[in-house]
């Protein structure tokens, strides 16, 4: 099982795919809980490339093609791996986040970002995507008390954010039944309690 968190940045995400792996680790099930963009060795110096060069000096296009050639990497290195040996995947953002931030965000246009993705991925979905739906302002207190230094897109307005979190609930529309949106904004365990209920049903 597969299963992807997204949203923008301070939804929370990190917290809920910590929460969803202790609890399907409880019930006896092998978890593999994993970022992206990173993974591997070689994602994880991509994710550095990334964030120690702000937005002004990588060019969106080459952005996106990090972003996917971090994320063939995860996929094929770890990912399919992990899913062949039947253990359930827990992914810190995937696709949608590039068709969010790079599709949208940088104005690549999201049907482009989406068909690089494909090829980069060859074509593995997640069967659950969890998207952590956050309203930018709220989302900006989290990221300043969280994690500051990994957080690149500090400088870009509430505009930039607000096309992420548009294109993010556009995606989940695609395929309604391979999503669970949720308010992120609700209690962090009434959250995790929505999340283990829908992973439960999707389980063997
Ligand atoms: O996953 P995390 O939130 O730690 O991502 C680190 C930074 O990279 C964040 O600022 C995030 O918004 C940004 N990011 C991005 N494009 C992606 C994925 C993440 O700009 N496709």
């Amino acid at each position: 099982l597969f299963i992807a968190m997204e949203g923008g940045d301070g939804a929370g995400k990190s917290t809920q795919a910590q929460r969803l792996d202790a609890a399907l680790q409880e019930t006896g099930r092998t978890v593999l809980r994993t970022r992206e963009p990173g993974g591997t060795p070689v994602g994880e110096a991509l994710r550095t490339l990334v964030l120690e060069h702000g937005n002004g000096e990588i060019d969106a296009r080459t952005e996106a093609l990090i972003f996917a050639a971090s994320r063939a990497a995860h996929v094929q290195q770890v990912i399919e791996p992990a899913l062949a040996a039947g253990t359930v995947v827990v992914c810190d953002r995937y696709v949608d986040s590039s068709i969010a931030y790079q599709g949208a965000g940088r104005q690549l246009g999201t049907e482009t970002v989406r068909t690089l993705n494909e090829w980069a991925t060859g074509g593995l979905q997640p069967d659950l995507t969890i998207l952590l739906d956050v309203d930018p302002e709220r989302g900006r207190d989290r990221r300043t008390a969280g994690r500051a230094a990994e957080d690149r897109l500090e400088s870009e307005p509430d505009t930039f954010h607000q096309q992420i979190r548009l294109a993010f609930l556009e995606a989940a529309q695609t395929a309604p039944d391979r999503y669970l949106v949720l308010d992120a904004g609700r209690p962090v365990d009434e959250l995790a309690a929505a999340i283990r209920r829908r992973v439960e049903e999707l389980l063997p």
